[in-house]
């Protein structure tokens, strides 16, 4: 039987497909942000791009990078024995991609700078701006019918309670004890991503949807609906459980003595 027909292959592939589409709007959306903060007419508009670009670069290098070791060990896996030798070319990204968590700054220097100079410095202001148009993006998937936009606007509210609770967590303890915040750096740069690339994926779905009421019969429109459908199920559930680590995290991973490792 061919591998794809397999439930947890294709739980993989989609899982691959889902969050690479969701990078890439994150990267595209920051890319584009970059031109409007340098050239709009507006200097307004060109401070709030510039503040959304320095925001989301620590997110779209690190969690992008993260990411790409986890899907390109997918890749492998996918493959099974096959991944694992050479002849399917899968190790060889795998082995490309795990530098690409440590050059240009490592993923625990991408996430300092993301808590500690784009949020706690400013007492959270561009990271709360830009949870509010999440919030606008809910609201327009929340008006959609179909199992897609019920399970996208689920999962994108618990995803932004999530990334407030992170926030206001960092903003009202990173002065009184930067050591146990910043324990949860990475597991915080991680929640940003995931939420991001699901606010992402439902503004895709929502121009999806619009053309296909537009009577556009390209299945790339469907596809990117069901592949946001699944991005909200899978990669969108681990935004609680980050939260709480950022929270709660703190002590028990300070605890032991540095002799006793
Ligand atoms: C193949 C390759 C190519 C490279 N190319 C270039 C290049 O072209 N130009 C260039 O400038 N550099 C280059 N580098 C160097 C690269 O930038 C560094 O390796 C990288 O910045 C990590 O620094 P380090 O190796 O000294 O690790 P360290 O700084 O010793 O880090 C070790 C670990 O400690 C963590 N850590 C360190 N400081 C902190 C902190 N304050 N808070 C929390 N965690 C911390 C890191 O996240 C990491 O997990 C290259 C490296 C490699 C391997």
């Amino acid at each position: 039987m061919a591998i794809i027909r397999h439930p947890d292959i294709r739980r993989m592939l989609m899982q691959m497909r889902s969050q690479v589409e969701a990078m890439r709007a994150l990267a595209y959306s920051v890319a584009a942000a970059h031109d409007a903060a340098a050239r709009h007419p507006d200097a307004a508009q060109r401070a709030q791009n510039q503040a959304y670009v320095d925001l989301m670069i620590p997110v779209v290098k690190g969690w992008s990078t993260e990411n790409g070791n986890t899907l390109s060990y997918l890749g492998v896996q996918v493959f099974g024995g096959m991944g694992f030798v050479e002849e399917a070319g899968a190790a060889q990204f795998m082995r490309d991609a795990r530098i690409t968590t440590i050059y240009e700054g490592t993923t625990g220097i991408q996430a300092n700078d993301l808590m500690g100079r784009k949020i706690a410095r400013e007492g959270g202001a561009t990271i709360k701006s830009v949870i509010g148009m999440m919030e606008q993006t809910r609201a327009e998937v929340s008006k959609q019918a179909g199992p897609a936009f019920v399970a996208l606007a689920a999962a994108l509210g618990r995803g932004i309670d999530a990334l407030k609770q992170a926030t206001d967590y960092i903003v009202a303890n990173y002065g009184k004890d930067v050591r146990s915040v910043a324990v949860g750096a990475v597991p915080f740069l991680r929640l940003m991503g995931i939420v991001s690339g699901g606010w992402m994926m439902a503004r895709a779905a929502l121009v999806a949807e619009g053309k296909i009421a537009a009577g556009d019969a390209d299945p790339f429109y469907p596809a990117k609906i069901a592949t946001a459908h699944f991005y909200a199920e899978h990669a969108m559930s681990e935004a609680a459980g980050l939260a709480q680590e950022v929270v709660q995290g703190g002590a028990s991973a300070l605890a032991l003595d540095e002799a006793m490792f």
